[in-house]
Order: structure tokens, then C-alpha cells, then sequence
């Protein structure tokens, strides 16, 4: 026999047992995004390979090594998009959504980079982001923190902390990363490989580097904070303000840098311990030079991108997920006649009550396989339509677990059906009551 085909290594399936919690985070993003004013943009998957060379910066390990880059058929070299700043930032040029106005942006899909795979890091993975456009001022980013403070509310997380820090204006930026190359080039024998490479490349970097032997000589670098010019003290003053006047809890990390050239001001990262060493679940922060760097007009920016693969670690770890999906009925449809009542009636029931979750059975079979169907399904009832039933204008229901509103098997007329169903789609099943 030939050899079944494997998925890709690092690109995951997510099964039908996991999508319930990735529709819990999916749906509550969705709608706290559009609940502040954001609108969502969708953009391909594939973009010019040029769109990320020049947006996320050519000594990045995105750009240097993680990128899944090829030509297509004329020659054009493509990329599957790693992040969803870049695509954002191209479509709202290309149709004129940031020139002159403020925009309010957010998005959710499928991102593709080629790293280690490993909990949590995986080489396709699924980022929701927001982006906010044309708003200088600290608000912006005060608003933008506070909407995933909010979504880990909303989620019911624990134990997520946030870590803020100022890069500065480009040219304070400049001033530090002569003050760290002189610094780091003075220790050069301490400094490791990849390290050595960044050091002109992308000094600011080494600041992030994870390797327990470079620790101490991060530590004792020069603090980043003590080159920003005045704008950005102020901008950075005025985000702590509002931090602390919306009770949003921080701590000011001096050495956080971020992984994307074109930040500035404004950095952030939300961050858990119940994931091991994938901890980060949030990063973002301000990119005023962005727009203008791809060729269009100044263009204030503000925004994050969640990694929803660790978020969906953490619903299933601290067990979050409440939304369930399994049917609130199994409709057991007994002999032809029967079948050709049941899919009418059922029809009729989710005309008249769209939220009703019904499992019809399919592929005729026995009653008691039909029932064998319905338990294995995670029903909370059978509906039963019989040969008698059909005969007597009944249906017979059949509580299939325990703790449920009705505990006794009965039958009722079929025209008093609604009444039933109008009380379980209203009150929580038992699963919801969780
Ligand atoms: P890391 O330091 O973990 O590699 P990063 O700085 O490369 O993260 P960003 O580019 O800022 O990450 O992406 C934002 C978020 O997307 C991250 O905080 C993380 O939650 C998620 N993310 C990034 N890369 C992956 C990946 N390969 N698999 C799963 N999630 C990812
Ligand atoms: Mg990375």
C-alpha cells in the first residue's frame, strides 16, 4: 500500500475537538474588535517577496531566515505573508485609506514562517491583529493595550502580565545604537555568535538575545531609556498616565526591543508563564515611519498581533472554553414515513428558532442504532419519530443525560413541540452550565 501523505512538518490540522475553543477566541475577538470601532481588512495570503524585505527589515530573523519565499510562474518572486502589519500598510496605500484620515483596522488569519517547530511555534500559525492609523497622540496606544487587556478578560486568562518601553524617535534610536555598538564592541570576546553578527548589523537586537551567557553583559548595557528625546518621554509619560488612570498594570522594560525594524516609541509585549518558553502571546507597539518607508505619505501608526495558537494553549490548559456545540437534539427518525415527516419538521423547527443546534440522523438504520447515533453525538435529547408517533400526530423525547430540565422520557403532540424547544435553546444545557 502506498504511504499515506503527511501534512507539511510545522503546519498543523486543527481538528474538529479543538475548533470549538478556536471559534470561542475567534468569535470574542471578532466582536471586541468591532465593539471599540475597528473594521476588518482582509488581504492575500501571498504578497510581493519586496512588501516584507522592505517593511520588516532585511537583518531580521523574519527576513534573514524564516520566510517562505518562491517565484511563480512569471518569474516574480512571492512570499507567504509572516505578519499582517506589512499587507495592511500596502492595501491601505493602494486604495487610500491612510492618507488624511484615521483608520481603525483589524484582522485575523493564517501567517507562515519557517522556525523550529515546537509548542506554541509552529511554521503556519494564526495572528489577530489591530492596527490604528493617523492618530499620533498616546491615546492611541493607551486604546490599543487596553483592548487586549480586555480580550484576556473577555477570555478569562490569568497570570498575563504586560511589559512596555519607549524605542524613541529614529534619531535618538541612531544616537543609542552607537552608544551599544561602542559598548558591546568594547566586551567583543564576551559576545556570541549570533550576536557578533548583529552587532553592526542590528545592535539593538543583541538587547534580545535569550542565551544565558549573554545575560550579564545585556544587563550592565547602556539603558535605552536615558537617550529618548524629550517628544518621546512625553509620549511614553502620557501612555503610563493612561495606563494607570484605566487600572491596566504594567512593568517598564527597558531592554524589550522587539524582533520588526520599523517600531518606534511605543513597544509592548503581553506575557505568560503557563506556556513555557513560547510566553509571548501579544507584541506590538507604534510605527510612525512605516507608510512612508513603503512609499507613501507620513502616516502616524499603532498596533499588535496576537498569536491565537498560544492563546488556544491557554483556553484549553486553564479550561476557558464555555461555548459548546454539541446538539441540543438527535432527531431519530424510525421507517421511511417517519423520515419523510422528521426532515420537514425539522426544517420547521430551524425556521423558527435559528440558535437550535439539530442533529438529524442520516443514513436511515434501526431505532436502536439511530439511539446509539444520538448518544455517541452528545445530544441532550432524542427527538423520536416512530411509526406510532407519526400515526398519532406525537413525538417522543428522550432525555440522554443526566441533570437535564426534562428527566422522564415522554411524548408529547407534535404541535406542542415549539413550547420544548423554545425552553431549551433559551435555558443553558447541561454542558453550558459547565
Ligand atoms: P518570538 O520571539 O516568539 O519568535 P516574534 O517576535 O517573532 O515572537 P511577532 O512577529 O511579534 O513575534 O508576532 C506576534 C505574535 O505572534 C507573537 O507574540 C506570538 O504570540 C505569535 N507568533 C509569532 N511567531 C509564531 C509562530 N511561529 N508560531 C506561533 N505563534 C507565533
Ligand atoms: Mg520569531
Amino acid at each position: 500500500m502506498a504511504k499515506t501523505l503527511q501534512s507539511v512538518r510545522g503546519m498543523r490540522d486543527i481538528l474538529p475537538e479543538q475548533s470549538s475553543s478556536w471559534q470561542f477566541i475567534e468569535d470574542t475577538a471578532r466582536k471586541l474588535f468591532n465593539s471599540y470601532g475597528y473594521r476588518e481588512l482582509r488581504t492575500p495570503i501571498i504578497e510581493p517577496t519586496e512588501l516584507f524585505k522592505r517593511s520588516i527589515g532585511d537583518a531580521t530573523d523574519i527576513v534573514e531566515k524564516e520566510m517562505y519565499t518562491f517565484e511563480d510562474r512569471n518569474g516574480d518572486s512571492l512570499t507567504l505573508r509572516p505578519e499582517g502589519t506589512a499587507g495592511c500598510v500596502r492595501a491601505g496605500m493602494q486604495h487610500g485609506l491612510l492618507h488624511n484620515q484615521q483608520q481603525r483596522i483589524w484582522y485575523i488569519g493564517a501567517m507562515f514562517r519557517h522556525e523550529r517547530p515546537q509548542k506554541g511555534r509552529y511554521r503556519g500559525f494564526y495572528q489577530a491583529g489591530i492596527e490604528t492609523y493617523g492618530i499620533a497622540t498616546p491615546d492611541i496606544d493607551a486604546e490599543v493595550i487596553a483592548i487586549a487587556a480586555r480580550f484576556w478578560k473577555l477570555l478569562g486568562f490569568k497570570n498575563v502580565r504586560l511589559e512596555i518601553n519607549s524605542l524613541g524617535s529614529n534619531e535618538a534610536r541612531q544616537a543609542y545604537r552607537q552608544v551599544l555598538i561602542e559598548y558591546f564592541s568594547s566586551h567583543q570576546d564576551q559576545l556570541d555568535e549570533d550576536s557578533q553578527r548583529r552587532l553592526h548589523k542590528n545592535p539593538l537586537r543583541i538587547l534580545d538575545s535569550k542565551n544565558p551567557k549573554m545575560k550579564a553583559l545585556v544587563r550592565n548595557a547602556p539603558d535605552l531609556l536615558d537617550y529618548l528625546d524629550n517628544e518621546s518621554r512625553e509620549h511614553f509619560e502620557g501612555l503610563k498616565q493612561r495606563l494607570d488612570k484605566m487600572g491596566i498594570a504594567y512593568h517598564v522594560n527597558s531592554r524589550l526591543v522587539r524582533g520588526i525594524d520599523y517600531y518606534n516609541r511605543t513597544v509592548f509585549e503581553w506575557i505568560t508563564d503557563d506556556l513555557g518558553a513560547q510566553g509571548t502571546i501579544c507584541a506590538g507597539g507604534r510605527y510612525d515611519g512605516l507608510v512612508k518607508q513603503l512609499g507613501g505619505r507620513e502616516t502616524p501608526a499603532c498596533g499588535f498581533g496576537i498569536g491565537l495558537d498560544r492563546l488556544q494553549l491557554l483556553v484549553e490548559e486553564q479550561g476557558l472554553d464555555q461555548s459548546k456545540h454539541n446538539p441540543h437534539v438527535y432527531l431519530v427518525m424510525a421507517g421511511e414515513k417517519a423520515e419523510l415527516a422528521g426532515m420537514a419538521l425539522a426544517e420547521s423547527l430551524r425556521d423558527q428558532y435559528p440558535e437550535l443546534r439539530l442533529l438529524a440522523n442520516g443514513g436511515a438504520g434501526s431505532f436502536k442504532a439511530q439511539l446509539k447515533r444520538a448518544d455517541n453525538s452528545q445530544a441532550d435529547y432524542a427527538l423520536i419519530l416512530g411509526e406510532n408517533e407519526i400515526n398519532d400526530n406525537l413525538v417522543t423525547i428522550k432525555p440522554l443525560r443526566k441533570n437535564l430540565e426534562m428527566t422522564e422520557q415522554q411524548s408529547i403532540a407534535q404541535s406542542d413541540l415549539k413550547d420544548f424547544i423554545k425552553k431549551i435553546v433559551s435555558t443553558l444545557g447541561t454542558h453550558d452550565k459547565g
